[in-house]
């Protein structure tokens, strides 16, 4: 039976079981398409990495006697969306069967579901085999339960797994959790290793990208491109990280420099995130590494990293699944005001916010705490509505594929969801950040300062926030601390503080 096979951008699992043997029968597609380009505007290294990564892929494929129809952007006979371009090759080549994987977008998912009905041949959906759970996983686990804490998935994982656990289920270090040896500030000491950044010739796509007139953010030097966008060099990325990196990964994972765009980070997310490396290899091999380096890498740079990939990332997961298609209008602390244009292009004084951006604009990458402490901090701090915070981390970001975008900005860093995913707002003042990383030093503003010219705006913002939204977090515990410092304001210093944050507010230039 003729069968056709789709492989969506974000499926480059080579080790999927459809690829154990091949057939004259089983044809494979993969396209670039502009239903995907336009749906968000994209970085452009966001782009390039896609179309890169799916041409070695479809190369790997061919060389390994499979049947492949690519579609570039400019073929003449690309219809530009999947339905069309499914319909067309069906047609074609006479198929009498139509199989994919699950896709891990909710819009996708319910596009392929309309598809397959107008199709009207056979079909099968396959499991992707790339994630520790299954979609509904975590829905499962909380069933009944009021609250979803990450940290109880988190060690259910661990045991289920039998990741970093002894004969007994107990946790390796006596610890679930080291993150509160997480957080050191970074001055320079221990040194940065380099980062294993390839330096990749990329003009050819770039080029496609740009005749077809794709609109995108961002820069790129497309005779040094930076990311891996193939199998072989995720395996370099992820070795160069455990060598080089996991040593001080766990140490320095809430840290921030205005000049070390990664830190102690392992840049994996676009190889995981489409799929070019599995979870459970990523955590394997880490822990292998681990297991033969103990005197040098500590218990906590371990279980930092295990936590991001087998915690948060699957937690999120499943936290997507659970809550769409209604996930993308909450905005439970009804936000509504516009993102300022300098997320955009990095013009503003505030140096934590110009550096944050001008690293994800030139680089298409940004670590954890910047996107969470910074931007993520300012927009909701600003009041600024979800949807257009999520537009911007859905593009800007070489990781950004909405499963795993949303529940991190809209749950995490906006609380949007009033406390789904993160148990009190991710805000701050100016001192976190001063404590966190140097951008102070280097900021025209006093981070010391609650009003005034100079004063740091993050702080007026925060009190700001906190007398406008703390109906919402009245019956949250710990919110509490909080709350009762803003009692303690005097009314004159929160009449102060509030004219300065609604000056500033209304200062911010927003398209
Ligand atoms: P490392 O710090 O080296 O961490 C290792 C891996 O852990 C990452 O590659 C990633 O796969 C996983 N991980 C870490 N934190 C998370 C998390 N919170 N959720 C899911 N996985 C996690 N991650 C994305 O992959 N795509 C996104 O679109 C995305 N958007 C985000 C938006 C906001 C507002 C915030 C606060 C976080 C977002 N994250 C997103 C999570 C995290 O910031 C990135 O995964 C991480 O910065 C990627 O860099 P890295 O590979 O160097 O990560
Ligand atoms: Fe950011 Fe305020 Fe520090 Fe300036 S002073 S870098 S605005 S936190």
């Amino acid at each position: 039976m003729k069968t056709l096979r789709l492989i969506l951008g974000d499926q480059l699992n080579h080790k999927h079981s459809w690829y154990k043997s091949s057939s004259s029968d089983i044809f494979y597609h993969i396209a670039e398409i502009r239903q995907e380009t336009d749906y968000a505007i994209h970085h452009i290294q966001k782009v390039v990495a896609f179309f890169e990564s799916m041409q070695t892929f479809a190369e790997w494929l061919k060389s390994h006697g499979h049947q492949v129809i690519y579609y570039q952007i400019d073929c003449k006979e690309n219809r530009q969306n999947l339905k069309e371009n499914i319909r067309q090759i069906v047609a074609q080549l006479d198929i009498q069967r139509f199989e994919y994987q699950l896709p891990d977008e909710y819009r996708l998912e319910e596009q392929l579901n309309t598809i397959v009905q107008e199709l009207q041949i056979e079909y099968k959906a396959y499991d992707t085999e790339h994630f520790l759970t299954t979609r509904n996983y975590l829905k499962d686990f909380f069933k009944g339960k009021k609250t979803l804490l990450m940290e109880s998935f988190y060690r259910h994982m661990r045991r289920e797994n039998n990741i970093l656990v002894d004969k007994k289920g107990d946790p390796e270090g006596n610890q679930w959790n080291f993150d509160k040896g997480n957080r050191k500030k970074w001055s320079e000491d221990p040194q940065i290793p380099r980062q294993y950044l390839f330096r990749k010739n990329v003009e050819k796509t770039l080029k496609r990208i740009q005749a077809a007139k794709i609109k995108t953010i961002g820069s790129i030097n497309a005779k040094h491109f930076t990311w891996p966008t193939s199998r072989e060099d995720s395996l370099k990325v992820l070795n160069h990280f455990c060598k080089y990196l996991l040593p001080h990964f766990g140490d320095y994972q809430d840290a921030m420099d205005p000049n070390e765009a990664y830190l102690f980070h392992s840049r994996l997310s676009f190889s995981l995130n489409c799929k070019l490396l599995s979870p459970s290899e990523v955590i394997n091999r880490t822990i292998n590494h681990w297991n033969s380096n103990k005197k040098e890498i500590h218990m906590n740079q371990i279980e930092g990293f295990v936590r991001q990939i087998l915690g948060w990332r699957e937690y999120m997961r499943g936290i997507y699944w659970q809550e769409m298609p209604n996930y993308t209008k909450i905005n439970k602390l009804q936000n509504h005001n516009s993102l300022p244009n300098f997320y955009w292009t990095a013009q503003t004084d505030m140096y934590c916010l110009k550096s944050a951006i001008k690293n994800s604009l030139e680089h298409a990458y940004a670590h954890h705490i910047q996107r969470l402490m910074i931007t993520g901090n300012f927009a909701l701090l600003t009041q600024t509505d979800p949807d257009q915070v999520d537009a911007w981390y859905l593009g800007i970001y070489i990781d950004a594929i909405q499963w795993v975008e949303l529940p991190n900005t809209r749950g995490m860093s906006q609380y949007a969801d009033g406390g789904l995913v993160a148990t009190k707002p991710y805000i701050s003042s100016g001192s976190y950040i001063n404590k966190m990383s140097n951008y102070c030093d280097n900021c025209r503003y006093n981070v010391k300062k609650r009003v005034g010219e100079d004063a740091c705006p993050f702080n007026s913002l925060y009190w700001n926030f906190l007398l406008e939204k703390r109906k919402y977090f009245k019956k949250n515990p710990r919110m509490s601390m909080m709350l009762s410092l803003l009692d303690k304001l005097k009314t004159k210093e929160k009449k102060d503080i509030q004219a300065q944050a609604n000056s500033f507010i209304n200062s911010l230039s927003c398209n």
